[in-house]
């Protein structure tokens, strides 16, 4: 079965969709984009996604492409499309095609470009065994709030982790981590305390970040969101990620140095699954 992508007002089969070569998204790193998860072919956490788009809209001063409601329409339209049970929906919108210039073109109409992935997300070997991640300096931007498609920085970490032999990377700046290649960074330190970094224009906020923490406080753990070090991470008793599509992955080493006894620990296991039944929830199937 070939997959049907949407392009601009159009479902087509993927190898006949097309995109200017004067596309700002492919001359600027120009847009952004979002990416849901789904979950029994439903979509899970996509009003925050939805509500990130346009805080990454308007920092770029671009016009939304269509309203929630279409965009959504899009989405599930691909969904059943594709039949994705379990996967994920890249969303993409760029500034759109105009002849090259610094200076944002005036009245041009935003490209939008949607796809679907289907890929396993519950059952996961990584998730059972743990990741490892290398820490690498973070040489991105200084707006990584605004998720946007420049991400040859976030490569270039995952090929330094592959190329470690490590599962990913984790990215650190001033001695702090920041937050994972594609995904937010966290330590349970050995008082019992979860920590992770605030949010503001260093990372991304994470719409799984948020889901987490709302069930971490309903679970009454310690919470603290600031900036931990890397010696604080190499002291913790567990240490996890988490992302659309990862959901919660437990980090079971850090730089070749087990974190605790080196296996997923307790609280990480407990929060991925308070993550998936709550995930599942939504889907009302
Ligand atoms: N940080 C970065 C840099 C990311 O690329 C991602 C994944 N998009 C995240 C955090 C996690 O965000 P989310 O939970 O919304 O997938």
């Amino acid at each position: 079965m070939t997959r049907i992508v949407y392009v601009n007002g159009e479902y087509l089969p993927e190898e006949e969709a097309r995109i200017s070569v004067f596309d700002r998204g492919f001359l600027f790193a120009d847009g952004v984009y979002e990416v849901s998860s789904v979950l029994r072919g439903r979509l899970i956490d996509n009003p925050g996604h939805m509500a990130r788009l346009h805080r990454s809209l308007t920092a770029l001063d671009m016009a939304a492409p269509a309203t929630d409601t279409e965009l959504e329409a899009i989405q599930m339209s691909l969904i059943g499309r594709n039949q994705v049970d379990e996967g994920l929906v890249y969303l993409q919108v760029t500034r759109g095609a105009a002849d090259r210039d610094f200076v944002y073109p005036e009245g041009v109409k935003p490209s939008l470009v949607m796809f679907t992935q289907s890929k396993p997300l519950l059952q996961s070997a990584q998730a059972e065994r743990g990741i490892s991640v290398v820490t690498t300096e973070d040489i991105r931007w200084r707006r990584r709030d605004i998720k946007s498609v420049g991400l040859l920085a976030a490569s270039m970490a995952k090929m330094i982790a592959r190329r470690a032999g490590a599962d990913d990377a984790w990215m650190v700046e001033s001695g702090k981590v920041t937050e994972g290649s594609s995904s937010n960074a966290y330590i349970l330190t050995r008082e019992g305390t979860l920590v992770t970094r605030s949010l503001g224009h260093e990372i991304l906020a994470g719409i799984t970040r948020e889901a987490v923490l709302r069930l971490a406080r309903t679970s009454s753990l310690q919470i603290e969101e600031r900036p931990f070090s890397l010696a604080e991470a190499e002291e913790a008793a567990e240490a996890f990620i988490t992302s659309a599509t990862t959901f919660v992955m437990p980090v079971v080493s850090i730089d070749g140095k087990p974190v605790g006894d080196g296996r997923p620990g307790p609280v990480t296991r407990q929060l991925r699954e308070l993550y998936i039944t709550a995930a599942l929830e939504q889907t009302g199937r």
